[in-house]
Order: structure tokens, then sequence, then C-alpha cells
């Protein structure tokens, strides 16, 4: 466990550490012995995987075969029985082993407990109950009456539709999917929490939050802490949220927000209530091209000190839509890969010289820019990771946020400096975005989670359960009763394909705003709101100083040591403090109806 490894050396410094070193030896064979097998198969894993997202052919299965063979090869070796035995048994004398050894033999744990061969059985009912339950939800055809529609079409309406009627249309259609996959969860539930257990963990929640060095009554603390730091925030956007949108909808003002009123099918994104006037970054990116986007990416990357990508990124990666007539699809979604723990890395993306593009380009390659930073002979194979889940997220997004700040594009000619965008209403739209998700994720979310696997929720208690949570947290209501025949938790793609993970989100939030705001106060002495990271060697430093170490780091010891304070989002609360301050000035008369937590 990562957050023990201080007192992990203590102990080595004794002198039981004379009478460890016979165990060190076959222990480091072992761990040899391990990854060149595990590097091995997880490279061709990736690369069957890398073919099936970038190269889809309707009606040819061989990729899809492909990946399904190399992923149960990956998945009999890391959850083999000996691998299991061997690590434990090695565990059982931690205190005679290396700190790093260790991390590693946890981390040879963690990746058994995914698909531990002494459940064989369980594990091949689990992976076949996922991929059912990943087929109904992402087949599924959504209808509006009697028209299908897609996906993006509902999203549309609900950003941008005035009409409550279709609005509601548009939100009860994206419900009706949860109805079948109610069963599906439950088994899933029952699967995912037998399975970690053979290797014995509470439930699979736990198993989860175990990759943190946590337990779960530590992880609920500090997502709940993160939770009440924002919520006089929170406050004052459901406050003007509901008066904003029921003078927009010329009804009046509701207690609880109905969530068919809101930009987004969760309630966990309102940021599409505002557009920031004042400066067309959407024209300066038309005159330059989707490669310039990259390319760009990659010279700030290279202004801060980090070295050229390497030629094989280039090479490999697919950045760019697929034309016309090629006969063949890819995942649109945008995504960074470490193929084999060393230097091939690619990324998957569409970009078009648009702003969305552009940050997005900047977030990706901070995720690769941090898997070439770690991959180094001080970080065995086995860390090769962030320093827990959420730093990778945090130093992406961080990226990307600070691509977009107004003296970063001035510095790279994408606005002039007679442009000025609006602050409030920027600082307004970051908000909706960054502060609405917190409630969402630490609350509906991460709480729903914990209760489905941690105290094995019935199935006749699903939907009512979600709907209490959902008001609590986040305020919002369903547009009229929702009984148990629904199940719209399940209508979330997380709590079906990416279980018991979400938090990461939230606590990446936090990270985020936290080396944002020493960046600018302690190393470049700018506002947070008007940073320009550009060609700024510091910066490029302290960044590196955090990435290089990957896994075989303490993560709060390292947030300590670099940004003075524990994880927390006294940053994020910081940063928002002048919007704070119009928020009370625009509410004043008007009723607060959320609930103290
Ligand atoms: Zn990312």
């Amino acid at each position: 466990m990562r957050f023990r490894l201080g007192l992990i050396w203590l102990l080595s410094m004794l002198p039981a550490v004379a009478a460890g070193k016979g165990v060190q030896d076959p222990v480091q064979a072992y761990l040899d012995r391990y990854t060149a097998q595990y590097q091995e198969l997880y490279y061709t894993a990736s690369k069957t995987e890398w073919a099936s997202n970038t190269h889809i052919v309707e009606g040819d299965s061989t990729n899809a075969r492909a990946t399904k063979v190399a992923k149960e090869a990956l998945a009999r070796f890391t959850g083999s029985t000996e691998n299991i035995d061997t690590s434990r048994r090695y565990l059982a004398q931690k205190k005679s082993l290396k700190p790093l050894q260790v991390l590693q033999l946890e981390s040879i744990l963690y990746l058994a407990g995914d698909n531990p061969q002494t459940v064989a059985e369980l594990v091949q009912q689990r992976i076949a109950a996922e991929t059912e339950q990943t087929e109904k939800l992402y087949g599924y055809e959504f209808r509006i009456g009697d028209k299908a529609v897609t996906p993006n079409d509902l999203d549309e309406i609900l950003r941008t539709s005035k009409s409550l009627d279709e609005r509601l249309a548009a939100w009860q259609a994206s419900k009706e999917v949860g109805k079948g996959l109610k069963t599906g969860l439950v088994r899933l539930r029952d699967l995912r929490n037998r399975t970690v257990q053979a290797l014995g963990y509470s439930d699979y929640f736990a198993y989860q939050v175990s990759e943190y060095g946590m337990t779960v009554p530590e992880m609920m603390a500090l997502v709940d802490q993160l939770n009440r730091e924002l919520r006089p925030l929170y406050r004052e956007l459901h406050t003007y949220a509901r008066y904003e949108l029921a003078k927009q909808y010329g009804v009046p003002v509701p207690k609880l927000l109905p969530a068919h009123w809101l930009p987004n099918r969760w309630g966990q994104d309102w940021s599409s209530m505002v557009t920031v006037k004042g400066f067309d970054l959407e024209g300066a990116l038309k005159a330059k091209t989707p490669e310039w986007c990259v390319q760009q990416a990659e010279r700030f990357y290279v202004s801060l000190g980090f070295p050229s990508l390497p030629a094989t990124f280039w090479e490999r990666s697919s950045l760019y839509p697929v034309p016309e007539g090629a006969g063949y699809k890819k995942n649109t979604h945008a995504s960074a890969w470490h193929l084999d723990f060393d230097h091939d890395v690619r990324s998957l993306m569409s970009v078009e010289n648009n702003p969305e593009w552009y940050e997005t380009t900047h977030h990706e390659l901070g995720h690769i820019y941090y898997y070439l930073s770690y991959t180094n002979p001080q970080v065995p194979v086995l860390l090769r990771h962030g320093a827990n889940r959420a730093y990778h997220e945090a130093v992406g997004s961080m990226m990307g946020l600070a691509s977009m700040q107004k003296p970063f594009l001035d510095g790279v000619g994408l606005v002039t400096a007679q442009e000025q965008p609006d602050a409030t209403q920027m600082l307004l739209k970051e908000a909706l975005n960054y502060v609405v998700f917190i409630p969402w994720s630490t609350g509906t979310m991460s709480r729903f989670e914990q209760e489905l696997y941690g105290k094995n929720l019935a199935p006749g208690e699903l939907n009512r359960r979600w709907w209490e949570l959902v008001a609590r947290y986040q305020g919002i209501e369903p547009p009229a009763a929702r009984g148990e025949e629904y199940c719209d938790a399940a209508t979330k793609t997380h709590i079906n394909d990416d279980a018991a993970q979400y938090y990461d989100y939230a606590l990446s939030s936090a990270i985020l705003f936290q080396l944002h705001d020493h960046i600018a106060t302690a190393i470049l002495h700018q506002d947070p709101h008007a940073t320009n990271y550009y060609g700024q060697k510091p910066v490029g430093d302290f960044l590196r100083s955090i990435l290089t170490p990957g896994a075989s780091a303490d993560w709060r010891k390292m947030l300590r040591d670099k940004t003075g304070s524990d994880l927390s989002a006294a940053a994020m609360v910081r940063y928002f403090e002048p919007l704070m301050a119009y928020l009370k000035t625009v509410n004043a008369g008007r009723e607060a109806t959320l609930s103290e937590l």
C-alpha cells in the first residue's frame, strides 16, 4: 500500500534487514520473471485492442476475436494461482523486503483481483455478463415516439431546446435504456463481489478503493470533505440555475431542479447554459489545420523542457478523422495509450481545428508525456502508472485548462490583445462544469456504488435510493415519480463497465486545481485565472518531478511535498472566489433550497 512507504522504509533500517537479504534475491528473480512475461502479454493485448479501436470494419470480427484471445491470455497469467500464491507468500515477509519490491508484489495481487483463476468459473461468468451488459447498453436504440434517435440527438435537445415538452420527451427517452439493464447490473454486482472476495476483499468497491492504499471509510470521508468544501458555492449555482431556468422556460421557480431542465442527461455538467462572448478562438483556429493543433501541443511541452515525441508516436498514432470512403471506422473518443510500458506511446483522436480539439490535443499529450516521464530505469514496469488513478487525469486536464487561458492563447497568437472575453462569464462557465460535477461524482455516483457493492442494495430499492441521493447531493428531482421498473443509475456507462471508480474524477479535479494554484502563485507569480505556462522551464521542472516517479512514489506525500497541503478542494474554492461574490449579488433576495449535507 503506497501510503505506508514511509513506515516500510523505517522498518527496513532495522537489523532485521540483514536477515531479509536472503529473501530479497528470490523475490527480485520472481519479479523480473513476472515482469518480462507480463510486459509481453500486455503489449500483445494492447496492439490487438489498438487495432480494434482504430480499424473497425463492419461485419469483420477478426480484430475483436484477436483482442479477446490476447486479453484472455493476459488474464490467465495475471490471475494465475501461482502468481497469487507466490506474491502472497512473499508479502507475508514484507518487513524483510525492499519498499519497491513490496509495491510491485501488491500491484501483482491487485492485477490478480480482477480475474483470480482460483475462481475461474466466476471470472468467466463475470466477463460474459460484462460483455452482454455493454452490448445491451451500446446496442440500444433510443426512440422519441416512433422515431429512432442517437444519444447525440438527445444531448443536443437537452443542450439547446427551449421547449419543456420537447426536453421532457428527450429526457424520458434517454432513461428507457435502464429498464433492460437492471437484471444485468444486479447479476454483475454479485459476480464482481464474489470474484474479489476470493482474494479477501470485502466487496468490489473496497477492491477498487484499495489501489489508493485506502479503506472505504477513508475514501468516503475524503470525497465527503471535497463535497462539503464546495457546498456553499454549489448552493449559489443551484439557486442561480433554478431562477434563471425558470425565467427562461416561463414557469414558477421550483425547490429542486427538474432533471429535464438541465443541459445534461444526469445533471453532471451545466456549462452549456453559458456562452462566453468577447473573443473568437473558433475563427483563429479556422485559419490553422488539424495537424497544426497537434504539433502546437507538442511545441508547448517541448517549450517546458520535455523532449520531442518519439518518431513512432507520429507513425503509429491515429490522430485525424477517417477520410470519407476509407472503408473502415474508428472509435471517435479521444485517448492516450502506453502499449508496452516502454516507448510505444500513441494517441487516438479525431482532431479538427476547433477549440474543443485544440484543448483535447494539449490534454492527451499530457497523458503521453506522463507515460514517457515514468518510463525510466528507476521505475519498475509494474509501477509505470500515475501516482494514483486520479493524477493522470489531473495532469491532462490541467494542461488543457492552461492552454485555454487568455495570456497563453495570446502568446501563441490565437487571440489578439484587444480581444477581451468576459471574465465572470468565463468563470461561471468553468464552475458549471467543474463545481457542478462534484456533488454528482462524490455524492450520487460514489455513494450509490458504495451501497450497491458494500451494502448489497436490494433490486427492489435501486431506483428509490438513486433518486434520494440525487435529491440530497445534487438538489435535482425527476419530472415525475420513477418506480422500480426503471433503473436510472444503469443509464450511466460507468455504472456498467467502469464500476466503482467514479471518485477518481472528483479527486482529479481537486488535484488539478491544487497543482495549478501552486504553479500560478508559487512558480509563475501570476493570477491563476490568467496564466501563461508556455516556455516556462521551472513549470516543466516542477511537472517532471511529479511525473517521473510514477506509482513508485507515495501520492499523498508527493502532494504535500510539492504543494504544501493535503488533498483538498481549498484551491478550487479559492479559484472560484470572485464568482462566489458575483453569484451572491445575482442571487440576492432569492431563496436557497439546497439541503445541508
Ligand atoms: Zn484524460
